[in-house]
């Protein structure tokens, strides 16, 4: 028999699979099971009567590029809607700033073999996301953690820990944040603390990689608006590399997103992408192009935010009733997430096992923990409720399957004190 593993590169035996989409086959294997692990949006929101008009006019063969290779940079007239969009996040941009990306993956991936050699480090919030996390250890970074309190990143800690890197000869390359409404934990970064990051940055002289993709999805109006606002606008010093996509907006299924970056990055970006994939769908790229022309984007937006905070008020209003007093969590503002902490005794990882088998599944909190520098894992009773996706009545269900299993794990864990009695409260 060959031995495949001697054929490994160091990068290809070292990567690991995602843990979320591990869950996702163990979806497929269970019928019935009520699914809070991946971050899908709705599919009843996409947009199918538009979509399906626009891609018949697209394919009719009018347009010879339609199906062609396109320009590594992306779609022109899509890159134009792309500056507008900047341009109304108060960051206004120009085209050789621009790369549309396969996703806001591929912008991770990319900007992580632009600016990582092996050993460099990348500061991450903790917990953070778990594509990222891939994304730089693929290219054998090491990861630095920072805690978050409720309003983000803890900034003095952020630069002791620097501090720490930089006195032990480590080169710390860039800041990797998800400033609103984080994946996993659904926090929102302070302006406070947005102004003091870009400060500190240059102070240090690292760069921040800025990944926005939940922000248009605020669910208080006014109120969250001017919150949502990206370092990016603020960065009078060229710090900062930005991220966003259609995929929460439009739907996941284009792989279509975007970088905008300072232009001797972007010419980097643009070259490692050429090896990626030469171009982004055309097809894909002049989809979401059209359905932003025809206005369909921005007049969706009221209606997400409406469609997901009565999500997040579902399975809030579900949690406190089956397992309140047992379990904390913040509420977000925005996003797709519940971050919920579960009493300090119980795994959330051996939990998903018997959450399985009462039919419902999440990702378990140590997925979104990446320190190699000494803090250690973290997460252990931590897990991710996403509440995008599932109907209503099956997000109510759900939690109810949940809470079933979390008291009969208790129980298992400690027969002598049974579940009923609520642990004391923890800080989510
Ligand atoms: N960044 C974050 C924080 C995300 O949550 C996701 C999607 N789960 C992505 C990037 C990737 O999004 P996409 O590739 O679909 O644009």
């Amino acid at each position: 028999m060959t031995d495949y593993q001697g054929f490994l590169s160091t990068a290809g035996r070292d990567m690991r699979e995602s843990p979320i989409r591990r869950m996702g086959a163990l979806l497929g294997k269970q019928r019935g099971i009520i699914s809070f692990a991946p971050g899908y949006p709705a599919p009843e929101t996409f947009p199918s009567a538009d979509l399906q008009d626009i891609a018949q006019s697209l394919v009719s063969g009018s347009d010879p590029y339609v199906l062609q290779y396109g320009p590594t940079r992306g779609f022109r007239p899509l890159l134009e809607q792309i500056a507008g969009i900047m341009d109304e996040r108060g960051a206004p941009t120009s085209l050789d700033r621009l790369l549309v990306t396969t996703g806001s993956q591929q912008g991770l991936d990319l900007v992580a073999r632009v600016l990582i050699d092996p050993g460099d480090v990348v500061m991450v919030e903790r917990p953070t996301y778990t594509g990222a996390i891939m994304a730089f250890r693929n290219v054998r970074a090491s990861l630095a953690g920072v805690e978050q309190g409720p309003d983000g990143v803890d900034v003095a800690a952020l630069d002791a820990v620097h501090q720490r890197l930089v006195a032990d000869g480590r080169r710390v390359r860039f800041l990797y944040l998800v400033p609103n409404f984080q994946n996993p934990t659904g926090l929102l970064l302070s302006l406070e603390k947005r102004r003091a990051l870009l400060a500190w940055a240059s102070r240090r002289n690292v760069l921040i990689l800025e990944d926005d993709p939940y922000r248009e999805l605020y669910f208080e109006g006014a109120a969250t608006e001017a919150e949502v606002r990206p370092l990016r606008a603020d960065d009078e010093d060229g710090r900062v590399i930005y991220l966003s996509s259609f995929s929460k907006t439009l739907a996941p299924g284009y792989r279509v997103a975007w970088i905008d970056a300072p232009v001797p990055l972007s010419d980097r970006l643009e070259v490692a992408k050429q090896s990626a994939d030469m171009c982004s769908g055309s097809f894909d790229q002049r989809m979401v192009h059209e359905v932003a022309r025809r206005g369909i984007l921005s007049r969706r937006l009221p209606m997400l935010r409406g469609h997901y905070r009565d999500k997040r008020d579902v399975m809030s209003d579900a949690l406190r009733q089956e397992l309140g007093g047992l379990c904390t969590w913040a509420v977000p503002r925005g996003g797709f997430f519940l971050w919920v902490a579960l009493p300090e005794i119980v795994d959330a990882d051996r939990l998903v096992e018997r959450a399985v088998r009462h039919g419902v599944v999440y990702v378990a909190g140590d997925a979104f923990y990446a320190d190699d520098d000494g803090v250690g894992p973290g997460g252990r009773n931590m897990m991710r409720l996403a509440f995008s996706a599932a109907p209503p009545d099956r997000i109510r269900e759900g939690v109810a399957r949940l809470a079933v299993a979390i008291r009969e794990e208790i129980e298992a864990l400690s027969p002598a004190a049974p579940a009923a009695r609520p642990a004391p409260p923890r800080p989510a």
